[in-house]
C-alpha cells in the first residue's frame, strides 16, 4: 500500500484500503434476547417454526365454509373461538363460528367475514355484504416457513429485529462480543470541562463526541483521557490502549506541525497505512497499526475529527465488529443556495433537510463551516456532499445523519 505524504487519498480509497484490511473479530457468545440489543448476529438466523404458526383470524367476525353461503340466508352460530382459547366442536353445515382476531380457524372452515358486515336475526347471523372466499384468515406459514433463514450472520439487533426473533420463540441468539476501543486526546492544551483554563488552552471536546458515537455503535469506550504532546507518555498510552482493546482511536496530533508525534510513534510501534484522505473538513486522518491493533488517527480540529470518524471510521469499526456492510443512503436534494466546494476534496458539509410547498426535498447550509465549529453541526440533520460548486436550485447529493449522533 503506498503511503500518501504527496497526495491524499480519496475517500472511496481509504474506505477501501480500511476494508480490505479489516478482520472482523472472531469470538462469539451467547446472549439472551432480553439483552441482545446492539450485538451483531455472528450466524444466520433459522426460523424454528412456521408464521403464522397456525391459521388465524385477521378480524373479529365469524368464520364458515365459503361454498355452503347462500345470499339472503342467516347462518346459525355453533360456538366461540378465542385467541388462546380454540374452539374444539364441531361446527354444523350451514354454521359458523364467532371468531376473533387470532383465534385458530378450525379445520375445515376457510372464509371469516368481519363483524362490520354482519347483522344479528333470530336465526343467527345474516351476511350484508357478499363475503370474498378465503378472506381474512393468516395462513399457517404464509410469513415464513420452518428453516427460512430470517436473519443474515451480520445483521444488527435493533429495535426491528428483537420483536421478529421473539415471535419465532428464540430466547437467546450468537453474537459476535463486543468491541472494546480506546480513545484519547492529544494536546498541551486541551483540559477537561469544569476546570478553569489558562491562557492558551481550551477545553477537550472530541472524546465526547467519539464516547456517544461508540456507545451507539454498542461498542465498549476504554477512555483514556488527555495525554499531553510528550513522545513518551504518547507511546506509554499507546501500548496500554494495544494491550486492552481491538482498535485505537486519537484526535490530534496528526499534522506535520511540531508537536505531532502521532506518526513517529506509529512507525516506532506499529505500522503507518495511509495518512492523509481528501475531504473536508479532514485531510489529515491516519490509519495503521499500533502493535496487532487498528489505529484510527482522528484530526484534532473538533469537526473534523467528528466527520472523519463518522464518514470514515465507523464503517471500519462495523466490519471489526462483524455487521454487514451497507452503504451509506445518499439522495439528491434541491440546493436553496449556491454551494461552493473545496478544492480536490469532497466537502462534507452541514446541512438542514426541508420539503417545501412542491412536496420536494431541500437542503441548506447550517451557518459557518469552519472545522471547530460544532454550532453547524449540532443544528444539521445532515451532510451535504459538495464534490463540485452546486448553483442555487439545482441537485446536490444528501446523507441523512444516522442513529449514531442522533
Ligand atoms: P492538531 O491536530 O493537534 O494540530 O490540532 C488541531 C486543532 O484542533 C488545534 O486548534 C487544537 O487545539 C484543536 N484540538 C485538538 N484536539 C482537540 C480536542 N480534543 N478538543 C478540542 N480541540 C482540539
Ligand atoms: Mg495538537
Amino acid at each position: 500500500m503506498s503511503c500518501c505524504d504527496a497526495g491524499a487519498m480519496s475517500v472511496q480509497d481509504a474506505l477501501n484500503t480500511m476494508l480490505v484490511q479489516i478482520t472482523t473479530v472472531s469470538e462469539c457468545v451467547t446472549v439472551s434476547l432480553a439483552n441482545s440489543q446492539g450485538y451483531i448476529l455472528a450466524e444466520d438466523v433459522l426460523s424454528p417454526l412456521n408464521m403464522p404458526p397456525f391459521d388465524n383470524s385477521a378480524m373479529d367476525g365469524y368464520a364458515f365454509r365459503f361454498a355452503e353461503w347462500v345470499e339472503g340466508q342467516a347462518l346459525a352460530v355453533a360456538g366461540t373461538a378465542l385467541a388462546g382459547q380454540p374452539f374444539t366442536g364441531d361446527i354444523p353445515a350451514g354454521a359458523c363460528l364467532r371468531i376473533m382476531t387470532g383465534a385458530q380457524v378450525p379445520t375445515g372452515l376457510d372464509t371469516v367475514i368481519m363483524q362490520e358486515q354482519t347483522a344479528q336475526t333470530s336465526e343467527g347471523v345474516l351476511f350484508t355484504q357478499p363475503p370474498k372466499a378465503k378472506a381474512n384468515i393468516r395462513y399457517l406459514g404464509e410469513e415464513i416457513r420452518t428453516g427460512d433463514v430470517v436473519l443474515k450472520a451480520g445483521s444488527r439487533l435493533h429495535a426491528r429485529a428483537l420483536p421478529l426473533l421473539a415471535t419465532l420463540g428464540l430466547p437467546e441468539v450468537k453474537v459476535h462480543r463486543r468491541l472494546k476501543v480506546a480513545i484519547f486526546s492529544t494536546g498541551d492544551e486541551l483540559k477537561l470541562p469544569g476546570t478553569p483554563l489558562q491562557a492558551g488552552e481550551i477545553y477537550d471536546s472530541n472524546r465526547y463526541g467519539i464516547e456517544a458515537m461508540l456507545n451507539r455503535m454498542g461498542i465498549e469506550c476504554l477512555n483514556l483521557g488527555i495525554i499531553p504532546d510528550d513522545p513518551a507518555q504518547l507511546r506509554d498510552t499507546f501500548m496500554q490502549a494495544a494491550q486492552s482493546a481491538d482498535a485505537i482511536i486519537t484526535s490530534g496530533g496528526v499534522s506535520v506541525g511540531e508537536a505531532d508525534y502521532t506518526k513517529d510513534l506509529l512507525l516506532e510501534l506499529g505500522e503507518v497505512g495511509f495518512w492523509s484522505v481528501a475531504m473536508k473538513p479532514g485531510k489529515p486522518f491516519a490509519f495503521g497499526k499500533i502493535r496487532d491493533k487498528h489505529f484510527f488517527g482522528l484530526p484534532g480540529n473538533p469537526v473534523s475529527a467528528f466527520v472523519t470518524f463518522y464518514q470514515l471510521v465507523q464503517p471500519a469499526l462495523r466490519k471489526l465488529a462483524g455487521e454487514i456492510s451497507v452503504a451509506p443512503l445518499r439522495i439528491p436534494a434541491i440546493a436553496e443556495h449556491n454551494f461552493r466546494s473545496a478544492k480536490n476534496r469532497v466537502d462534507f458539509q452541514r446541512g438542514l433537510i426541508s420539503v417545501n410547498a412542491d412536496g420536494l426535498i431541500t437542503v441548506r447550509s447550517t451557518g459557518a463551516q469552519g472545522s471547530g465549529m460544532f454550532t453547524s453541526l449540532c443544528a444539521a440533520n445532515c451532510f451535504v456532499i459538495v464534490e463540485k460548486d452546486v448553483p442555487a436550485g439545482s441537485s446536490v447529493t444528501i446523507e441523512l445523519f444516522n442513529e449514531i449522533v442522533n
